[in-house]
């Protein structure tokens, strides 16, 4: 058995690509893999989040909208220029909610190729040449609403079963790679995410923000919603040399809102 460095979590060495990772959670896990020594690589759509996390550290900014495939297969290029890519964090999301008969084709279509799509055809992409060095971890941002339903939510809730689907069955394909795929699924977290829910609901409601919001803090028995920087802490860890062992599972962070 070979020897794992346990005292520090150091990535150094490592180049890590961050899907979404402008703003909210991916910003925080971008700011966390730097600070654990990786390098790291931006990508979203806004150029001016995307550089300015970039920025802060260090990296290097790739604009693409993952909805386009074309886009995607030339964001995927331009990263391995850059380097051979050994963390794959798929971030990068989007939320909408409406009863059955309000939920378009158009609305499946586009939750379904960001949330679920991209996972997917990223993790094809980039995966070989980890599995090449025998190194490599794809860590994707799912939700508990990957593990259970919710309202109004078919599609979002589709796509992230779909994720976690991909993650548990990959896991079996990668097993012997050296490569580790894992799913994070948090609970309702202080992002825009989040805000752009508490104004649909006080929209929809008439409740003011702050009911609104207590709503949402009200689904965790915590009775908060979830930082940034904790969903950043459980990738970083799944990052790590000690996490080898941790492979197709699906870490939960909700404040115990979803038991399993
Ligand atoms: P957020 O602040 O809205 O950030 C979403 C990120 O995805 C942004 O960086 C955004 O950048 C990027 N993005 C959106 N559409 C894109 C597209 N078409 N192509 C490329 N990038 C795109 O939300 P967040 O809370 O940080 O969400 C991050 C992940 O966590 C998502 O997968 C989300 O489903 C998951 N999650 C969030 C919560 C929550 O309560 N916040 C809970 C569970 C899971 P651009 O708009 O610049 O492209």
């Amino acid at each position: 058995m070979e020897p794992i460095e346990t005292a520090s979590e150091r990535l150094t060495g490592k180049l890590a690509l961050i899907t979404g990772g402008g703003r909210g959670i991916g910003l925080a896990i971008a700011l966390r893999l730097a600070r654990d020594g990786a390098r790291v690589i931006v990508s979203g759509r806004t150029r001016a989040d995307v550089e300015s996390t970039a920025a802060a550290v260090g990296g290097h900014a790739l604009i693409c909208d993952l909805t386009d495939r074309a886009a995607t297969d030339a964001m995927i290029e331009s990263a391995r220029a850059i380097g051979r890519v050994d963390i794959l964090v798929n971030n990068a999301g989007i939320a909408e909610s409406a009863p059955l008969a309000e939920t378009g084709d158009a609305m499946w279509d586009r939750i379904m190729e960001l949330n679920a799509t991209a996972p997917f055809r990223l993790t094809r992409a980039l995966v070989p040449a980890m599995a090449a060095h025998g190194w490599g971890r794809v860590v994707t941002i799912a939700s508990n609403a990957g593990l259970t339903g919710y309202g109004y939510t078919a599609a979002y809730c589709a796509a992230k079963h779909a994720a976690v689907g991909m993650t548990r069955a990959l896991a079996l394909d990668l097993g012997r790679t050296g490569v580790t795929i894992n799913a994070v699924c948090p609970g309702w977290v202080a992002t825009r995410m989040a805000d752009e829910a508490i104004a649909r609901i006080a929209a929809k409601t008439g409740r003011d923000t702050r009911a609104a919001r207590a709503a949402l803090e009200g689904m965790s028995p915590q009775r908060r919603l979830v930082e940034p920087e904790e969903v950043a802490a459980a990738v970083a860890m799944l990052c790590g040399e000690s996490a080898r062992s941790i492979h197709g599972q699906t870490i939960v962070i909700d404040g115990g809102q979803v038991l399993k």
